[in-house]
């Protein structure tokens, strides 16, 4: 089973994930499969699940892991998710990355990226940080829609996230370092991650993060033809 197209995204909150998410999941025509635009959703259409979560989205805390499976597993057996996924935001934590190995069965996942910015550099953009509060879609202070902080591609109002004050980013950040860069270790161990400079422009990025899952590819299709998989 070719597994190689299973990706996560980690990194800090600031660091990309989303647009670089969205980028490699097009390239490799799977879908980016978001926690955070999976609850705001839910918190938009005022749902049971969306009003339970949305207390602590405002926090900056994680939402109670018995309330992110559920979704995700439901996420990962629809039909369009069967020959990969780009998975941004989860997982967050170990008890998460092990219950992702149970989801995902024989093969587990393809590769996890790691996108490396420094926390001055993520800290800047997170301050400059705008989103569609319709599609999602990502601009910044440096960066705005053509008019009017009307999104380009839906019309939507660009606005700030409701979670981006100052509390709430710093106590996402210290929960990034403290329950989720764990993670990190966690992979290499299974020789499943890739460390990627998230620095520099955003194409550089996107170039060096598809590198690094075609050399994976690369490598599962030499293995296969070796008759080791
Ligand atoms: P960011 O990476 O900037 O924190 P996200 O869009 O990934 O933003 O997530 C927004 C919020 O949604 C998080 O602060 C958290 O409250 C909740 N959330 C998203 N994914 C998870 C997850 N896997 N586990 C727990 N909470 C989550």
């Amino acid at each position: 089973m070719d597994v190689s197209r299973r990706l996560v995204i980690l990194g800090k909150q600031g660091a990309g994930k989303g647009t670089q998410a969205e980028r490699l999941a097009q390239h490799h025509a799977v879908p980016r499969i978001s926690t955070g635009d999976m609850f705001r959703a839910a918190v938009k259409a005022d749902t049971e699940a969306g009003r339970r979560a949305r207390s602590y989205m405002d926090d900056g805390e994680l939402v109670p892991d018995a309330a992110v499976l559920d979704p995700v597993g439901e996420r990962l057996s629809a039909a369009d998710a069967q020959d990969g996924f780009v998975l941004d935001g989860f997982p967050r934590n170990v008890r998460q990355a092990d219950a992702l190995e149970d989801l995902l069965g024989e093969g587990g996942l393809g590769l996890v990226l790691e996108l490396v910015v420094p926390t001055d550099v993520v800290l800047r953009r997170l301050a400059g940080r705008r989103v569609c509060s319709n599609c999602g879609a990502n601009y910044s202070v440096e960066h705005p829609p053509s008019s009017d902080w009307t999104c380009d591609r839906c019309g939507g109002d660009v606005v700030e996230r409701d979670d981006d004050t100052k509390a709430a980013i710093k106590r996402r950040l210290w929960l990034y370092e403290r329950e989720t860069e764990p993670l990190v270790a966690w992979y290499l161990a299974k020789d499943k991650l890739a460390a990627v400079d998230g620095t520099g422009h955003p194409d550089s990025v996107t170039s060096r993060l598809l590198r690094a899952v075609d050399s994976r590819i690369g490598a599962a299709v030499a293995r296969q033809a070796r008759g080791q998989d």
